[in-house]
């Protein structure tokens, strides 16, 4: 896994996004779930995890396949940026967990996401969610052209 820039706003959280969507291109293609990446990248810019939807599992999310790769006790979360290529899922049918409230149960403090749900399979709330919980929030929709793209067949 390639260090990158220090997560930070503006090109470098471009460059972690771009990411997301290459590990997307990864995912066992599906005709009833998003294909997505997620990258947990530390303050320095190593990167802590990496995951894409249906890596290790049929019924994984990409945020937990990129958590799963990451030590919950290391310091580094706490400094941490969380990137993922759609917004974290706040309810979902296969696990109990939704991926906005595995991410509440790090310390990871920020999260940024290129593309917003669409209400295809849920309504999801996870952005909302995760601010309500004190964590920092990053939406970049100047960067979803790329994951609609990976997700064209879904939308029809
Ligand atoms: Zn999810």
């Amino acid at each position: 896994m390639t260090p990158g820039p220090p997560p930070a706003a503006g090109g470098a959280d471009a460059h972690w996004l771009l990411r997301t969507v290459e590990l997307s291109r990864s995912c066992p293609p599906s005709a009833t779930a998003f294909s997505v990446g997620c990258v947990v990248v530390a303050g320095d810019g190593t990167v802590l995890g990496e995951g894409y939807s249906r890596r290790d599992d049929p019924r994984d999310h990409a945020e937990e396949a990129a958590l799963r790769g990451t030590d919950p006790g290391d310091p580094r979360l706490r400094g941490a940026t969380l990137y993922s290529s759609l917004e974290p899922c706040s309810s979902r049918a296969s696990r109990p967990t939704a991926c906005s409230a595995l991410i509440l149960t790090t310390p990871i403090p920020r999260v940024v996401f290129a593309w917003r749900e669409p209400a295809l399979f849920v309504d999801c709330d996870g952005a909302e969610r995760l601010r309500a919980a004190g964590r920092t929030v990053v939406e970049r929709p100047d960067l979803a052209q790329g994951v609609r793209e990976v997700n064209a067949h879904l939308l029809g």
